[in-house]
């Protein structure tokens, strides 16, 4: 399988993220791509390359201008406005209640982007978790070119391409960043498939938390059908979406499909949604899918609390490459670094249809442990 992958991501070299207020030790760190990169390189059976660039369009057929514009100049700005910090994190968002009462052309009219690049970063961001650098644009764009490369690899007539991308993006939306995700990798996949081939085209999430971006973004839509298993929101990031009943409206009423599982989620629960969510991709037309692939499901996982083992990842992409539809898999989360790159290994050979091999000499065990 051809992977993607570019060294533009290192700059996106955070060391510290806040949970609750606290800053603690960042999850979402360049170590994540590098071990799944050195895994796929030792196999021998993947062929990575570099993405091409393929501009602001694509970018901009998802997102809000704005917030592309926001995220090319914040680190700047913030330096420009004196503010030394080692990262730029908001700490005030425009909660809904602030307006309340506001006609909605009030509400256009008065709610607008602040100067001061903290208020910037409140009014494109969604919440703390998603802490800039120096490099997080270049890193940013560059995980876009990634997933629009894997693109034009199915496009060009492989049956599946991976893209590495980091940062990861399915909790950008339109006009937000945020969940350590800037621009919305799948989303601009999936649009630049819809425009390329003129079907429509399904996302598949198997990230451990929902993706609320690629859900708002195609909510009205009939021409992406967005598929989600995910942890409760009820007790898990990002708490505000993510339930059942959140079906899409308009013309894409009945394509947004989310699937929450319950903490200690099983293999057996896991395969079960699987097959669910196959099923829900397979009654509609189409040829691609694509994949948004976490391994936050890992029972190990930091911040997860499902309790996957390596061996069922290789059995949901066997799964997912039976649909019989080319795959664009792209990466989104995943957090127990030991792990990153055997569990990803398992995916993707699955997906291809190739026997897992596990690898103890890696130095970590069948239960993740690590030697
Ligand atoms: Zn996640």
């Amino acid at each position: 399988m051809q992977v993607v992958y570019t060294p533009a991501h290192l700059g996106h070299d955070i060391t510290v993220e806040t949970f609750m207020g606290l800053s603690v030790p960042a999850n979402e760190v360049a170590e994540r791509a590098e071990r799944i990169r050195a895994a796929l390189e030792s196999d021998g059976g993947f062929t990575v390359s570099a993405p091409t660039e393929h501009g602001d369009g694509p970018i901009t057929a998802v997102h809000d201008v704005g917030l592309l514009r926001f995220l090319e100049v914040a680190w700047s700005e913030m330096r420009a406005q004196g503010i030394p910090r080692a990262f730029l994190a908001a700490d005030t968002y425009p909660n809904r209640s602030m307006f309340e009462g506001m006609s909605p052309e009030a509400v256009a009219r008065l709610v607008r982007e602040p100067s001061h690049v903290g208020g910037r970063a409140g009014f494109w961001g969604l919440d703390s978790a998603a802490p800039l650098v120096a490099g997080t644009y270049v890193a940013a764009r560059g995980a876009v070119d990634v997933a629009l490369t894997a693109v034009d690899l199915v496009l060009a007539g492989a049956d599946a391409a991976y893209g590495l991308c980091r940062p990861p993006g399915h909790h950008a939306a339109r006009a937000m960043y945020g969940g350590y995700c800037f621009f919305n990798n799948a989303a601009i996949a999936a649009q630049a498939l819809v425009e390329a081939t003129g079907e429509r085209v399904a996302i598949l999430d198997l990230d451990f938390h929902h993706g609320n971006g690629t859900q708002q973004i195609f909510w009205r839509r009939g021409d992406v059908r967005y598929v989600s298993i995910h942890a409760d929101p009820d007790r898990q990031y990002p708490y505000f979406l993510g339930r059942v009943d959140e079906i899409g409206e308009g013309d894409g009423a009945g394509e947004n499909v989310n699937i929450p599982l319950r903490a200690g989620a099983t293999n057996d629960d896991y395969l079960a949604a699987t097959d669910r969510a196959l099923e829900s991709i397979a009654a509609v037309p189409g040829s691609v899918v694509v994949v948004s692939l976490g391994f936050d499901t890992y029972g190990l996982d930091p911040i997860g609390d499902f309790a996957l083992t390596t061996d069922i990842y290789h059995e949901v992409g066997r799964r997912v490459a039976a649909l019989g539809r080319r795959l664009i898999i792209l990466q989104e989360g995943g957090y127990h670094r030991p792990t990153l790159g055997e569990n990803a290994r398992a995916w993707l050979r699955g997906a291809e249809g190739r026997p897992f091999d596990p690898r103890p000499a890696s130095g970590v065990g069948p239960d993740g442990s690590v030697a």
